[in-house]
């Protein structure tokens, strides 16, 4: 859950200021990115864990309203949910995440995932969880025969090993960088030619680059153009779009990524912005 209050400035150690607004808004990436898949049209089922708290049950709630199966997303007595605290004042933010339950999501777990995930036509993982998770995803994925994208963020260099059992890696500049232990100065498409995986780099306004065998030089999609309002989850649109549409080829699905995504950051929010099947279509008409 996203905690975002509102203040003139920053408050300094051991101030209390008065703010002028406060509210809380559902967050985090894999919900994020099973939301802009499930709105796409696909069926999404969820492995993860919150609390059995107030913020347990909203979140829930909202994930079961979009149709996403939660069998598989563990209520904690011992835990409350992920939370971040963002403040927002002088056209700048700080945030501090306690991931709390998310930290608790276990490869046991993703093991008990295990026919949802065969029958699955792609995965979908970040690093929100335990990082020994994400590695259970990534092996079952490559035994199981199913794409697994793998999402770098928040960025941290990864094991060279874990690209290779990736199907895609999908950074932005700055988590590429980090995800090779790469110098941050070399060029992203040098990078992305480095990998050992198929990468496709978000590039903001820009659009996207995609690197597989079919495309071994770097590929371009430019961005779509749109009055741009919010681009919170932008990212996470991208990822659950790519996820969606990936049975349709790397091209075709990067550029209904791109759509998604600059639709989704015409509207305000998170999850408040992301686009509903029909009007990709209507967009892309
Ligand atoms: P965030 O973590 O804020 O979601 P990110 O760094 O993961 O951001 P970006 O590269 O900023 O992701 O954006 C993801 C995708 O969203 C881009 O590849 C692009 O297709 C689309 N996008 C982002 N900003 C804009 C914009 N201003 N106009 C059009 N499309 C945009």
């Amino acid at each position: 859950m996203d905690l975002v209050t509102l203040a003139p400035r920053f408050p300094g150690p051991g101030e209390t200021l008065l703010g002028s607004r406060f509210f809380t808004t559902p967050g985090g990436k894999g919900a994020n990115q099973a939301v802009a898949a499930a709105r796409l049209g696909a069926g999404v089922a969820m492995v993860g864990a919150l609390g059995r708290d107030a913020f347990g049950d909203q979140l829930h709630a909202g994930l079961a309203k979009e149709g996403i199966d939660l069998t598989h997303v563990a209520r904690l007595d011992h835990e409350g949910s992920g939370s971040a605290s963002i403040t927002v004042a002088e056209g700048e933010n700080e945030i501090v995440v306690v991931p709390a339950a998310n930290a608790c999501v276990t490869p046991a777990q993703v093991e008990a995932a295990r026919e949802t995930i065969a029958r699955a036509d792609a995965v979908l993982v970040q690093l929100e969880i335990p990082l020994d998770a994400v590695e259970a995803t990534l092996r079952l994925g490559h035994k199981l025969d199913v794409p697994v994208i793998l999402n770098p963020a928040p960025a941290q260099q990864l094991p060279a090993e874990w690209l290779r059992l990736a199907s895609y890696l999908t950074p932005n500049q700055h988590e590429l960088a980090t995800a090779l232990g790469a110098d941050a100065e070399t060029d992203f498409r040098e990078l992305m030619r480095r990998a050992p995986c198929p990468v496709v780099l978000t590039h903001g306004g820009e659009g996207a680059w995609y690197r597989d065998d079919a495309h071994p030089q770097p590929a371009h999609q430019a961005g779509f153009k749109v009055d741009a309002a919010d681009t919170t989850g932008a990212g996470d649109t991208f990822n659950g779009a790519l996820a969606v549409f990936l049975h349709e080829g790397l091209a075709q699905a990067v550029r209904k990524a791109c759509a998604a995504a600059a639709l989704s950051v015409t509207r305000l929010g998170a999850q408040g912005g992301m686009p509903r099947l029909h009007e990709l279509d209507a967009f892309l008409a």
